[in-house]
């Protein structure tokens, strides 16, 4: 499954909104074909897998399939492909071991229902939360109507995001500015505060370490007036996921991530502490009303790395839930 998942990431940043699954056929312990889902609206990872078996001129007769999503097992006119489900029973596999359970309606557990029906043994919950950690936007569409919320932030060693003149270039060090290039390819927009896009005239683009823009996909750049913030912050993110922005990268500065966190719309909050201080400046987020250290927010499924000579800290709002199907 751990062979799985690493296919499943072939598709990153090429099949979104859509999940990235991987799967392989194996038979006697070897590998028989491998495939991921690859591009959006292309076929699924379970068909990929299946037709590199056969390519090889490998029978999948009586054999496993491992895939890190739950086969779909549904028809739908928004939908490119065929139920996955028909395509396994079909090419006569034995056994089908699933990660994740689809959290999406349609599926939840229905397509393991059809392989059983069919006689397939079914193992689920093999790695789940790898591929729940994965597909976390994924995750999150399913059961919002907003886009997926990231708050990128750097911080000097006495928590300040800027100095007092607002200035705030290089705080973190190179290793994580390659990190947050990664963060902004990864997102279909970026998003600051008119603040930070006065005081810092940030690119907000994806650039090699020399600072040129790279060749290829960039983000949709948004910048906040600050008149978003109150509830109508809420209904500004669903607008924006209605013109087909799925996730956003939120990069400052303090009130921006102040309305977030008091709003609770957030869901991954990522944090590069450097080793400088500056002892006054621009705090993080400000009050977040918060009077005793009881009401502190904890970040769930949290992370700790070393970057370079920072350290970067990353967690999610919410714990991920093993589903029961
Ligand atoms: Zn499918």
């Amino acid at each position: 499954m751990k062979i799985a998942l690493a296919f499943a990431e072939k598709g990153r940043g090429r099949v979104r909104p859509n999940p990235m699954v991987g799967a392989l056929v194996v038979k006697d312990g070897m590998i028989l074909g491998e495939g991921a889902h690859l591009e959006y609206g292309g076929p699924h990872a379970e068909a990929n897998a299946l037709a590199d078996c056969r390519s090889q001129g490998n029978d999948p007769v009586g054999a496993e399939l491992y895939v890190t999503l739950e086969p779909c097992s549904f028809r739908s006119p928004e939908k490119h492909n065929g139920p996955c489900t028909e395509k396994i029973i079909e090419a006569g596999i034995r056994r089908v071991i699933i990660a994740r359970p689809d959290p999406n309606p349609k599926v939840m557990g229905r397509g393991i229902a059809a392989l059983k029906k069919a006689g397939i043994e079914v193992v689920a919950g093999v790695l789940e939360e790898d591929s729940a950690a994965l597909n976390e936007v994924y995750e999150h569409l399913i059961s919002s109507e907003r886009p997926w919320i990231h708050l990128k932030v750097a911080l000097t060693l006495d928590g300040f995001i800027a100095a007092e003149d607002g200035s705030s270039k290089w705080i973190s060090g190179p290793d994580s500015r390659a990190r947050v290039m990664e963060m902004r390819r990864d997102c279909d927009a970026v998003l600051v505060g008119r603040g930070t896009w006065e005081a810092d005239s940030p690119s907000l683009t994806v650039r090699d370490s020399e600072g040129r823009e790279l060749p290829g996909y960039q983000p949709r750049k948004i910048v906040f007036s600050g008149r978003e913030s109150g509830g109508t912050l809420f209904d500004r993110l669903c607008a924006l996921r209605s013109e087909g922005v799925h996730s956003i990268l939120v990069e400052g500065g303090s009130g921006v991530f102040n309305s977030f966190l008091t709003e609770g719309l957030w869901d991954r909050l990522t944090v590069f502490q450097s080793p400088d201080f500056l002892g006054s400046g621009i705090p993080f987020c400000g009050s977040l009303g918060i009077g005793n250290i009881g009401g502190k927010v904890q970040l769930k499924g949290r992370t700790t790395e070393i970057s370079g000579r920072d350290v970067v800290i990353s967690g999610t709002r919410e714990d991920m839930a093993c589903l029961q199907v």
